[in-house]
């Protein structure tokens, strides 16, 4: 495709695919010639605690759905011939990916980073696209792409939710309906918090208001912080462009979502 100068998408995914992944690779057909998804559990980002083993991996009705989906390639890389032994190399992103997600969640993003970057480099595409819902992980990324001179555009797509404000994920296959019902807290807590910011309302208020609404929902708070979109710093200022992020776990399941404020 590069040959015959074609534009080339790609759409890295660990699987399990929903709504959300697909709204990616069709986004991608509309702005590209051709769209490459890649499916891989990356054991990288994975802590020893996490869910790595037990991450659903449904290869053929996934690469089914990308194909109705018209997705021109697939990208299911072996994880041996991934990472051989004699693997060293790790790419990693100073500061921004030890806040949020990286505080909880130690070397993840440099799991992600590296993944990524290998899977750039491979696929060659012109057009990376990625989802708002992991807001830190698009921020981290292009970051990345920018300090290392990789020839690759980003596009931020929107996050595509359940009937009941549910960000869609893969790991709401773990939870029943009545728990998928219980986690929509999580949404319009955000949606409350975005109110309360327009509304003039201090930053530190606005967090700890929107954690109790989710934790009185039977929820485990990891944090909830309104954040600079850019540096991921706590966003203090009076106005401005904030991003509200909230991560819980259900019953062992975690949960993240976020929601971008203009606050004037
Ligand atoms: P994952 O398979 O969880 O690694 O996600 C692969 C890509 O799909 C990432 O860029 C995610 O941000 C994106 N994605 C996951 N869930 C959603 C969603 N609900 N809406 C939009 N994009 C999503």
């Amino acid at each position: 495709m590069r040959a015959r100068g074609k534009r080339i998408g790609f759409v890295p995914t660990m699987g399990a695919l929903h709504d959300g992944h697909l709204s990616l690779i069709k986004s991608a057909r509309q702005r590209t010639d051709g769209v490459v998804a890649s499916i891989f559990v990356n054991p990288l980002q994975f802590g020893p605690t996490e869910d790595f083993k037990r991450y659903p991996r449904p290869l053929r009705k996934d690469t089914a759905l990308l194909h109705s989906a018209g997705t021109a390639a697939v990208f299911v890389p072996d994880v041996a011939a991934f990472y051989p032994p004699e693997f060293k190399t790790a790419v990693s992103v100073d500061d921004l990916g030890d806040r949020l997600e990286g505080a909880v969640r130690p070397g993840h993003f440099r799991g992600v980073t590296t993944v990524v970057m290998k899977l750039l480099q491979i696929v060659q595409p012109h057009v990376l696209y990625l989802g708002q819902k992991d807001f830190q992980q698009a921020v981290l990324l292009r970051r990345m792409i920018l300090d290392l001179c990789v020839p690759v555009d980003v596009r931020v797509c929107p996050i595509v939710r359940e009937k009941n404000g549910l960000a869609m994920s893969s790991r709401n296959a773990y939870l029943s309906s009545e728990k998928k019902e219980q986690a929509a807290v999580i949404r319009r807590g955000l949606q409350e918090g975005k109110r309360l910011l327009r509304n003039g309302e201090p930053a530190r208020r606005v967090e700890a208001r929107v954690a109790k609404l989710i934790q009185s929902a039977g929820l485990s708070v990891d944090y909830v912080s309104v954040a600079d979109r850019e540096s991921l710093e706590p966003f203090r200022a009076k106005t401005g462009q904030a991003v509200l992020l909230a991560a819980a776990k259900l019953s062992g399941v975690r949960l993240i979502d976020n929601v971008l404020v203009d606050v004037t």
